[in-house]
């Protein structure tokens, strides 16, 4: 079995649109959307939700009325401003004080503090992991709660919950749609991944962002290749990013132009290859048949990315 990870240094750089993309070439597969914070791949396959599972991240304070003084030493050392004596409109102020769980971090200062036991900390719902079924095959996706810290605990589920099924159902290969950023969701994300594909835009901040995630791969030795997406839109910065690539030991598999049929297909909830024959869908499989070829020969080792070209 094998994983590739479609990656980003920022958002929405068309990640998600290639990687529905892949998934109408990729054959007996499993998809795997680890970008919690803003999962939207269920957006363009339909996916019919089989099962729904609450995701408990933490725990988080609430404060038992009935054993509370009001003393106020709670609100007086949490860090994060998560208790406060709730004033009403008349200006009066409550006798005992409240925690927002919006703002609750966890930390357990206030239970350790509170002279009288009075405050309760409980395991809370962060967000729900589903499986599904697509017309591309079986999805595992997930929703990271309101204000709820992504750790990459969810994403670590969602990517086991992908293997469990790949190896039940002898499915070949994973398609993981990755979060954006180099943060401990993206890390999560890759960790033991057989190939990277990053997708960057043409642009300063898509360079930057395409040498931070190549020495994130880098750092944990998954062969990484590099796609430049709207690349029509700045030829010149194209060349420099994939010069860089080159540089950091990173293969630029693939240029994908700018075309209006990407915003299309995501109104019309599909890929754009469903929306038939057109110059962007050639570039999108000859970028694919790059990755299978590099899926095929990539091999880890070393400070550098090897990663065979097709
Ligand atoms: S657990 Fe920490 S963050 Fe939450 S209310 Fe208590 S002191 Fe504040
Ligand atoms: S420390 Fe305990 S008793 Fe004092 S205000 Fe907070 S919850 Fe109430």
């Amino acid at each position: 079995m094998k994983e590739i990870v479609v990656i980003s240094g920022k958002g929405g750089t068309g990640k998600t649109s290639l990687t529905a993309a892949f998934a109408a070439m990729g054959g007996k597969q499993v998809l795997a959307d680890c970008d919690v914070d803003a999962a939207d791949l269920h957006l363009v396959l339909n996916p019919e939700i089989i099962r729904e599972d609450v995701f408990i991240g933490g725990s988080k304070a609430s404060i038992r009325e009935e054993d509370c003084t009001g003393c106020g030493l709670c609100v007086e050392h949490c860090r994060f401003r998560a208790i406060e004596y709730p004033v009403a409109a008349s200006g009066d102020r409550a006798d005992k004080p409240r925690i927002n769980p919006v703002f609750c971090e966890g930390c357990r200062v206030c239970v350790r503090i509170c002279p009288v036991e009075a405050i309760a900390f409980d395991p809370a719902e962060s967000g729900r992991l589903f499986v599904s079924r697509t017309p591309l095959g079986p999805m595992v996706h997930a929703c990271l709660g309101v204000a709820q810290g992504n750790s990459g605990k969810l994403v670590t589920l969602v990517r086991n919950e992908a293997r469990a099924i790949a190896e039940r159902e002898a499915c070949e290969l994973i398609i993981i749609d990755g979060p954006p950023g180099v943060g401990c969701p993206v890390i999560a994300s890759i960790t033991g991944a057989n190939l990277a594909l990053i997708v960057t835009e043409p642009t300063l901040s898509g360079h930057h962002d395409m040498q931070r995630a190549a020495e994130l791969t880098a750092h944990f030795l998954i062969p990484t290749l590099v796609c430049v997406n709207k690349w029509d839109i700045h030829p010149g910065m194209t060349e420099r990013i994939e010069k860089e690539a080159r540089d950091h030991g990173v293969i630029p598999a693939g240029r994908i132009r700018y075309d209006q049929l990407v915003t299309e297909a995501q109104v019309r909830r599909t890929n754009v290859l469903a929306c038939g024959d057109s110059p962007i869908g050639e570039e999108i499989k000859a970028l694919w048949r790059c990755i299978e070829g590099a899926l095929n020969g990539a091999r880890t080792g070393g400070a550098g990315l090897k990663t065979v070209p097709p």
